[in-house]
């Protein structure tokens, strides 16, 4: 491809656009052309959603390249196009997206699935109808009806919906008085929103910044123009990264540029939300997995036009069809939740920022408190800048941290999931009027069913793990492909009647608490809580409206969360995920220890925090105490080096999945030949072997790990790789996970 003063030139030529190569966002791999019929010679750019026929089906693709003509004959027509969807006439998006599509090895079409899916396409706008009085006589009326247009009148206009819930008028009324003359009706296109955004923009406080802040805000500003690297804004907990967002975000909209916001789970973020829309204004559309398609396809259609120039969202967010972004944030930076594991294209939108930072030369902020090994490692390689925020804002000051090691506390018989010590500081925390943060990182009641006769554990019927129980609707449920069934009362294997539940859930906690403080109000948050649309906002809602004096929550209730008046936070069993067998391991517990003690005292110095471990001596367990990212990082990054991990080594993992076992092992075995092809003294491989999740809903699964201190020949090994595995049977998958994040 080639640019000309910016513009996207067709490659083989600058004047006949006869064919277009179609992309697809559905499982048909490669690239098709098609002939651009007249009528659409000079509309369709690269971008364009295009209507074809693939395999006798009608099916909405992307023009992604424009040409003078095909090496194949007959090309069939383009059926229709949609040009305010999304257009991208600098070409510089797709040029992301195929990048993605290379280094992530995916069909590009894969790459942009989300904003092109077909009902995402066919979807419409939303009308409604507006009703006004007309300036009349209407004495005529019946009394009654006299008395609706007294009301009626002092609106300028309005919708029936509106007006039979705030007057308590009958729609037949409105139909009626419409009818005789008396109203005028018309109708006018609404923009369906998320739900974060309906809420009320917060007072806007004048914010002054801090030294630490105006500084931070000074560089990015002068960054901003011309930016040559990304930075990381590394800021304690509580030191008021928003702020800097905001300022930085309202400089770029200054200069007529559009913003990308990137935040790891949306749901949790409404008083972000709420902060930026109130100095930035009603320019803000937002980018989840909650959303209704409706909803998508108004955000999508508000950015495409231009309407709102910043974007709040997820991980998709980071692809969405902006023009001319002069800003990219990514929040919460290390978050994991920006890694796409679970499906094509396996991407992580951290990465994808900087590389759009690149591509459209706009600033890429990444902000974290724990910011990840890669990140900080690029900092001191000079790749990124860094800013550092060493203080939390106003009176707050980091809260303490006591250990409590659970083994002690079962050697002076306490055997119950919570000790003494924490049960003393929710009850003071209680008494004193203040909130409390509890987290355990476990769904469920209790982690297995055993039975004490003849030692059997409930597993389940399609997967290699055991099944968990859960006491609201008393079953047990597979947290890997769903399945449940009703909790067994007799053994299901001796027909022993003495059942053990074993282990510790959040459930279980909750009953507990319940149990020791029977007038203390608590919420929980899981899974199993949030599955109904809008069930995040709602409970944290009540929370922060103190509608309850517990918050229970797995790993949600550590991200971004500001409630000032929690001051303590308490974690049970905070070495679940220590013992990973995930080179991340540490990394990971420290980062969600330090993140939700950050929850702790953010408005003043009360703030208390009791971590229970069995640990108590663990590297990772004390820098999270002493809130100490340098020493963490500086012992994590030399076992990291000596290991040829990232960010020294570069990995990608391969898993091959199916019912067939033995077909499985040949296809990763044969994988692992050609891996061998690269070996040298620079490529290592690791496996094959079977995975730690063995068995996934009766698929047998083998994984095999590449590392690798030269990308460009991962990228080789991977491609072919990929080239044998397309060739594979439909029974067999084989995943291509570049940079992974999960390693079960
Ligand atoms: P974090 O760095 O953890 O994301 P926040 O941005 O949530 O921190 O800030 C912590 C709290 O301090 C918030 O309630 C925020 O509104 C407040 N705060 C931070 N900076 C300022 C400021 N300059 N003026 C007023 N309030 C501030
Ligand atoms: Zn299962």
């Amino acid at each position: 491809m080639d640019y000309q003063n910016g513009q996207y030139v067709c490659e083989d030529c600058n004047l006949s656009k006869a064919v277009v190569s179609v992309a697809f966002p559905i499982a048909i791999p490669g690239l098709y052309d098609y002939k651009i019929p007249q009528k659409f010679r000079d509309i369709i750019i690269p971008g364009t959603p295009v209507l074809v026929e693939v395999k006798k089906n009608r099916t909405w693709g992307v023009a992604v390249k424009l040409k003078a003509a095909s090496k194949f004959a007959n090309l069939k027509e383009i059926i229709d196009i949609k040009t305010t969807h999304w257009t991208d006439s600098k070409r510089s998006l797709i040029q992301l997206y195929e990048w993605m599509a290379n280094y992530y090895k995916c069909d590009i079409g894969r790459v942009f699935r989300s904003i092109v899916r077909k009902s995402l396409v066919s979807s419409v706008s939303k009308t409604i109808t507006l009703y006004s009085v007309k300036e009349c006589d209407f004495s005529t009326l019946k009394v009654s009806y006299q008395e609706i247009m007294v009301k009626l009148r002092n609106i300028n206009s309005f919708t029936v919906k509106q007006v039979e819930k705030s007057l308590n008028i009958k729609r037949s009324s409105i139909t009626y008085l419409y009818k005789k003359g008396f109203l005028t009706k018309t109708s006018k296109t609404v923009v369906r929103e998320a739900k974060e955004l309906e809420v009320e923009a917060e007072q806007n406080n004048e914010i002054k910044l801090t030294d630490e802040q105006f500084e931070a805000v000074k560089q990015l500003k002068q960054a901003f123009h011309s930016p040559d690297k990304p930075f990381l804004l590394h800021g304690i907990t509580g030191s008021g990264k928003t702020h800097i967002y905001i300022e930085i975000a309202l400089y770029s909209l200054k200069q007529g540029k559009g913003v990308i916001i990137l935040v790891p789970e949306i749901s949790l973020t409404p008083q972000t939300i709420r902060k930026f829309k109130s100095t930035l204004g009603n320019v803000i559309a937002v980018i989840h997995s909650h959303m209704s398609e409706g909803e998508r396809r108004d955000s999508l259609q508000e950015i495409v036009s231009g309407n709102k120039r910043v974007i709040i969202g997820v991980r998709s967010a980071i692809i969405a069809p902006m023009d001319n972004v002069g800003l990219i944030i990514v929040d919460e930076e290390h978050d994991t939740s920006y890694k796409q594991s679970d499906m094509e294209p396996r991407y992580n939108a951290r990465d994808i920022a900087v590389m759009r930072g690149y591509f459209q030369k706009s600033l890429v902020v990444l902000g974290s408190a724990t910011p990840s090994l890669e990140s900080y490692y690029n900092t001191i390689r000079k790749k990124y800048n860094k800013i550092s925020l060493t203080e939390r804002f106003g009176a707050a000051a980091l809260p303490e941290v006591k250990i409590v090691d659970m083994a002690e506390e079962h050697r002076n018989n306490n055997w119950s999931p919570v000790s003494r010590f924490l049960l003393n500081r929710i009850q003071m925390c209680i008494e004193n009027k203040r909130q409390v943060i509890i987290l355990l990182n476990r769904r469920g009641f209790s982690t297995v069913l055993i039975c004490k006769n003849c030692g059997k554990t409930c597993t389940c019927p399609n997967c290699s793990v055991n099944m968990r129980y859960h006491l609201s609707d008393y079953t047990l449920k597979c947290h890997l492909c769903g399945y449940e069934e009703k909790a067994p009362d007799v053994c299901p294997s001796c027909k022993g009647e003495q059942i053990k539940y074993k282990g510790t859930g959040i459930q279980k906690i909750e009953e507990y608490l319940k149990n020791e403080f029977p007038q203390i109000r608590i919420l929980r948050m899981d899974q199993d809580t949030t599955r109904r649309k809008g069930a995040h906002i709602d409970i944290l809602n009540k929370f922060a409206n103190n509608e309850a004096d517990i918050l229970l929550g797995t790993q949600m209730v550590s991200k971004g969360l500001d409630f000032p008046s929690v001051s303590l936070v308490g974690v049970i069993q905070a070495d679940i995920s220590l013992h990973f067998p995930d080179f991340r391991a540490a990394e990971k517990t420290f980062q969600l220890l330090t993140q939700v003690a950050g929850r702790a005292g953010r408005s003043d110095n009360s703030g208390e925090v009791v971590i229970q471990t069995y640990f108590p001596e663990d590297s990772a367990i004390l820098a999270a105490q002493n809130h100490d990212y340098e020493s963490f990082f500086n012992s994590e990054i030399s076992s990291r080096k000596e290991l040829q991990y990232p960010p020294f080594g570069k990995l990608a993992r391969i898993v091959v999945q199916g019912k067939d076992e033995l077909k499985v092992k040949s296809t990763i075995y044969s994988i692992f030949s050609i891996a061998k092809k690269f070996c040298g003294s620079d490529f290592k491989t690791l496996g094959p072997s079977s995975a730690v999740l063995q068995k996934i809903a009766l698929e047998y699964r083998y994984s095999l790990l590449i590392k690798s201190v030269s990308p460009s020949k991962i990228g080789s090994a991977l491609e072919l790789i990929r080239q044998k595995s397309l060739k594979t049977t439909k029974t067999i998958k084989v995943i291509i996970d570049v940079d992974p994040v999960n390693m079960l």
